[in-house]
């Protein structure tokens, strides 16, 4: 932390704060400016007191923060980038892009197999499908719950895909875990710090979703929550946020892929399903997410979108996400990536 003086300080004034600073775990380092004095505090944060306080000193001016406030998601502290490996065949923030695909929830048996099916001969890597529906109404439809983690298991064995599916409550993650390959935190979980905190003692990878109203440090900080817990396979998802924009259900902001690319060593997942809300803009903006350093795809897939339970009006048909993945590989070799 760096700590500006306000101008006209007394010598006794910055002795005065530095003698704070000792107090509370630090090391201070005075630099006598011209105008004003700044002094930094050495050491790390973690269990100490809290420097921020210092503003409250009358002649302090402020208290300025040269690191950020999340260490382990930081690329300040680890430069290589993370990859996690799903099962024998997936890698997730290597050269090969990982599309996952599926129903954005798990409806019926059949429903799940002719999709699971359909988006693995279209190349998706992995499948998804809610089984806990995080519903703004309380009437919509909730998901099948665990009889919904069967199916996915099911379809698992039938295809080999491995399978991400969301968890809503703290006290389902044991029960998610037992079925999923990855959990999925939503949009409306990113700082529900219980549950990303047993997620974080989970065994498996976990991809965190951005809320629609988290800048980019609060979703950090929030993924800094499982990391912190213990669990390394952090995997972040850019998925729209709320603006004034009323035209899209959300605004993909795909400027938070280059932004997370520089801040963190995490992978990153685009879904502009959720991030656009409408099927026809789903495959652009797929092409774009690649195009901007994006690891890869959550994309919703139903064989008849109209009948669809949830996000229907977002989903695509399976011919059409068929199609989305023929013209993806281009945009991934342009991104010097495979698909
Ligand atoms: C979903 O993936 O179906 C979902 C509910 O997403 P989000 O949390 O981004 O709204
Ligand atoms: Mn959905």
């Amino acid at each position: 932390m760096i700590i500006v003086m306000r101008s006209g300080a007394t010598e006794k004034e910055v002795q005065e704060v530095c003698d704070k600073i000792v107090q509370l775990g630090y090391k201070p380092h005075v630099i006598q400016g011209v105008e004003r004095t700044i002094i930094g505090a050495i050491g790390d944060e973690r269990g100490k007191g809290v420097l921020q306080s210092l503003e409250t000193l009358p002649h302090v001016e402020k208290v300025v923060p040269i690191l950020q406030p999340y260490k382990l998601a930081s690329s300040e502290v680890k430069q290589e980038k993370t990859t996690i490996a799903i099962g024998k065949d997936v890698v997730i923030g290597g050269k090969k892009i990982v599309v996952m695909a599926g129903p954005c929830g798990v409806e019926s048996e059949e429903q799940l197999l002719e999709t699971a099916e359909q988006v693995k001969k279209a190349g998706a890597a992995i499948l998804r499908g809610g089984a806990f529906k995080p519903r703004t109404s309380p009437y919509a439809f909730q998901g099948l719950a665990e009889a919904g983690l069967k199916l996915l298991a099911k379809a698992r064995e039938k295809t080999g895909l491995p399978v991400i599916t969301e968890v809503v409550d703290p006290h389902d993650v044991a029960v998610v875990e037992k079925y999923a390959d990855i959990l999925q935190i939503g949009a409306r979980n990113v700082q529900n710090f219980a549950l990303l905190k047993k997620a974080g003692k989970a065994k498996k990878p976990v991809l965190l979703k951005r809320g629609m109203m988290t800048t980019i440090q609060e979703f950090l900080m929030a993924a800094e929550y499982i990391l912190s817990e213990g669990n390394p396979d952090v995997i972040l998802c850019e998925r729209g946020i709320r603006t004034f924009e009323t035209a899209t259900r959300n605004t993909l902001d795909l400027s938070a892929i280059p932004v997370l690319r520089d801040k963190t060593h995490l992978p990153i997942i685009v879904d502009p399903s959720h991030g656009t809300g409408h099927w026809r803009y789903v495959a652009p903006m797929a092409y774009a997410g690649i195009a901007a350093g994006a690891d890869g795809l959550l994309i919703e897939v139903h064989r008849k979108p109209e009948e669809a339970l949830s996000d229907g009006p977002q989903s695509l048909k399976p011919e059409k996400f068929a199609e989305m993945m023929k013209h993806l590989k281009a945009f991934a070799e342009a991104a010097d990536r495979k698909l």
